[in-house]
């Protein structure tokens, strides 16, 4: 059985085992098997794959500069990737508004006995000081918290440097390569726990997530859920078919590892292993590009989160009895296109941005209190489409360089082989032998 089977088979039992305890509601049960045993597990799970993002972003994309090897070349395919992602988040943004206006989830809702408690707004970030707090003051700060885009501008620079010192880099490159090498392998250790990781997130969750959260808010939930699968089956395939000429069909299945992790885990971020992974050793992305593209797209990419923006504000609009106006929707799409660069595709970061938008279109803040319950649920599915939008952008962006190898998209088997975690006995005597300490001849 291949992994991402035992993975499809762990989400399945999740979303049986959440439901059927969700039923049962025992205090037993919710305190020592779901929050306890499941969410000891789940946490270990998404903790070992944030463990593996920053080395894996730093060495991959070290090695992704110096494989392109030119400079110049390094810049196009960060301003193509950066043009397809504003444009993929302000057309999901807008279909989103447009499928929102006709269907006017919201209108007649009445408020009475709703709770609006105590959600409180976040100003928007002027763009000035999203773009100055690119440069990191301290790479070793930007690494130990994570920050992606610090991150991706210290470890380009470097790599620049490293291009230009020329022949006396090779040895740090080798290191980097073979740094790389091993990151991908300790993913692999990673992986073959994730059938149960995953398990224990959904199977949590599930349990947690009663199903009378999704009543008042029906309207809302069925809405968003047909944008964001409008977005994530037609548009990015459509856009991938245009711009790239491959089989959207094909692309669904080797992407489906990292849309599963997604989903369980809510994070772009926690996602990038994966969602790397996927990409080069199944759909065929060369390094050079998937390097750079997946981690800038889990960080600045958010059209799921993006769609929800849209969504939300017309609900809450509707229920306020507000009338936005074009003018209001364009300012919606602006921020919410602005507001998906400066934040990390991280769980919830989606309600903390549209706190921003909907004080800058004059919108109660506390109605979020209304949409509250059921986001967590509509938080897994738009991570989903956070991160399949990374993975078109950065398939469409390695074929228009000449960088996708096709024999490896077209190979079902692709990416796929369980011998990973085999130890080779031949090389482990090897390394044994290497690592006594030699006598100076
Ligand atoms: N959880 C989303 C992500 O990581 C962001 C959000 O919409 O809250 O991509």
């Amino acid at each position: 059985m291949s992994l991402t089977t035992k993975i499809m088979i762990g989400m399945g039992a999740g979303i049986v085992v959440g439901l059927i305890f969700n039923q049962i509601d025992s205090a037993f049960i919710n305190t020592h098997i779901v929050a306890g045993l499941f969410g000891m597990v789940g946490k270990m799970f998404v903790n070992a794959l944030k463990m593996l993002v920053v080395p894996l972003v730093v060495f991959s994309l070290i090695c992704g500069v110096l494989g392109i090897g030119d400079i110049r070349i390094l810049g196009r395919v960060g301003g193509k990737a950066f043009a397809l992602y504003l444009m993929t988040t302000a057309i999901a943004i807008a279909v989103a508004i447009g499928i929102a206006v006709l269907i006017a989830p919201g209108s007649g809702f009445n408020m009475e006995g709703v709770d609006v408690g105590s959600v409180s707004g976040k100003e928007a970030p002027s763009v000035w000081s999203v773009f100055a707090a690119i440069v990191p003051t301290n790479p070793i700060a930007a690494m130990a918290s994570g920050e992606m885009l610090q991150i991706i501008f210290y470890v380009i620079v470097v790599g620049i440097a490293a291009l230009m010192l020329g022949e006396s880099s090779k040895k740090f490159a080798e290191a980097c390569e073979y740094m790389n090498e091993l990151m991908m392998k300790v993913v692999g250790i990673v992986m073959a726990a994730a059938p149960y990781g995953v398990f224990c997130l959904i199977a949590k969750t599930f349990t947690e997530q009663g199903i009378e959260l999704f009543v008042p808010v029906l309207a809302y939930v069925l809405t968003l859920v047909s944008a964001l699968f409008l977005h994530l089956f037609v548009t990015l395939m459509l856009l991938l078919k245009a711009f790239s000429g491959l089989n959207p069909l094909t692309f669904m299945k080797k992407i489906r590892p990292a849309q599963i992790f997604a989903f369980s885990t809510a994070s772009s971020n926690a996602t990038i292993p994966v969602t790397y992974r996927c990409v080069t050793e199944r759909v065929g992305v060369n390094n050079s590009v998937a390097s750079f593209s997946i981690p800038f797209g889990a960080t600045i990419n958010m059209d799921g989160t993006a769609i929800m923006q849209g969504v939300a504000t017309v609900f809450l609009a509707n229920v306020y009895g507000v009338d936005l106006g074009l003018g209001g929707y364009l300012t919606v799409i602006g921020m919410a296109v602005l507001a998906s660069i400066g934040t990390a595709g991280v769980p919830g970061v989606g309600l903390v941005m549209l706190t921003m938008v909907l004080g800058q279109v004059g919108l109660p803040v506390e109605g979020i209190a209304l949409i509250l319950g059921v986001d967590r649920l509509m938080d897994m599915i738009r991570t989903v489409v956070n991160i399949t939008g990374d993975a078109v952008v950065t398939t469409i962006v390695a074929k228009g360089e000449g960088q996708l190898d096709t024999a490896v998209y077209d190979n079902p088997d692709a990416g796929t082989t369980e011998d990973e975690l085999e130890i080779d006995p031949a090389a482990e005597e090897a390394l044994a032998e290497a690592a006594k300490p030699h006598p100076h001849a």
